[in-house]
């Protein structure tokens, strides 16, 4: 089977820049996208196949249709969404449901995600956590605007990896540029937008009695165990291992070669260029390529040069 290429779905968001045509080359439709959704079956912005004999369909469609592509999976979406998120403002404060709860109150999965930071300004921090104790405490400092005192302020790095589970106050800072893994999910609840206005004098709005039932108290940022094996020149580096989803960096050098070990595999490129090879097959990658390696190869190996 060919791997599924998908066509990058944009977004535009009032925080958002033009490094996803600077730094990835894509056409975009204009100056403030904030989001490719670049792998995703979700209703606010589905991917298209673009190759092979199912050119055209949607992934919600395959998922429906072609259960034998992802190992006959008995779960109702497709529960992935791969981003790539340039921040050229701060986004909002905020923070996501658990499946319980969005379930019980969105109709959707909850969200949990992850950051791998693709490119930083200097100086560029994210908000991660806050210094609230107990529920009353987070609901006055929220009522009271003490931001300052609440929100845990992180700087980052280019390569830097976080673990955001929902319940985890967050926001990504301008200036950074990310790889986002996470379930699909398009709930967000605002805690804090800076009082930022939009062209018509318009402030988004807040969900302060969502984020207060939703948040995590007192945070926790969760530890993780990064480790990395080398082949060659190439490694493999593990950042995660979640019952939502494993992450992955390949870091090609040459060549690299891969056992798929589950039933699909969801890939970005966010650097260089190169060949993906299956089953005798070369498929050209470039930044920004993302695909969906769906079954077993006859051999279980795949090649990236
Ligand atoms: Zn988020």
């Amino acid at each position: 089977m060919e791997p599924l290429f998908m066509k990058p779905v944009f977004q535009e968001k009032i925080w958002g820049g033009s490094r996803l045509h600077s730094v990835f080359g894509f056409d975009l439709p204009s100056d403030k996208i904030g989001e490719d959704w670049a792998i995703s079956a979700h209703p606010h912005g589905v991917s298209v196949i673009e190759n092979g004999p199912f050119k055209g369909k949607t992934l919600a469609e395959l998922w429906q249709d072609h259960q034998e592509l992802f190992g006959h999976s008995d779960e109702p979406v497709f529960p992935l969404l791969i981003k790539i998120l340039d921040a050229e403002d701060d986004l909002s404060v905020q923070v996501h449901p658990d499946d319980t709860y969005g379930l019980a109150h969105e109709g959707e999965l909850g969200k949990t995600e992850c950051w791998y930071i693709i490119d930083a300004e200097p100086g560029a921090e994210i908000i991660y956590g806050h210094h609230a104790q107990t529920k009353e405490e987070l609901a006055e400092m929220i009522e009271a605007g003490r931001w300052d005192d609440l929100l845990t302020k992180v700087p980052v790095k280019k390569g830097d990896f976080f673990y955001v589970p929902s319940g985890t106050i967050h926001a990504i800072g301008k200036g950074i540029m990310i790889l986002e893994t996470q379930q699909s999910s398009d709930t967000t609840y605002r805690v804090y937008d800076y009082d930022r206005t939009d062209d018509q004098g318009q402030t988004r709005e807040l969900h302060i009695q969502q984020s207060i039932d939703v948040t995590t108290i007192p945070a926790r940022t969760p530890e993780l165990s990064i480790r990395e094996v080398k082949q060659g020149q190439s490694a493999v580096v593990t950042y995660l291992e979640t019952p939502f989803f494993n992450v992955y960096e390949w870091e090609v050098r040459g060549k690299l070669s891969l056992a798929q070990k589950a039933d699909y595999t969801l890939m970005t490129v966010i650097d260089g260029y190169g060949h993906l090879m299956i089953d005798g097959h070369s498929y050209e990658l470039k930044m920004g390529t993302s695909c969906i390696c769906q079954i077993r190869s006859r051999n279980g190996n795949w090649l990236v040069n």
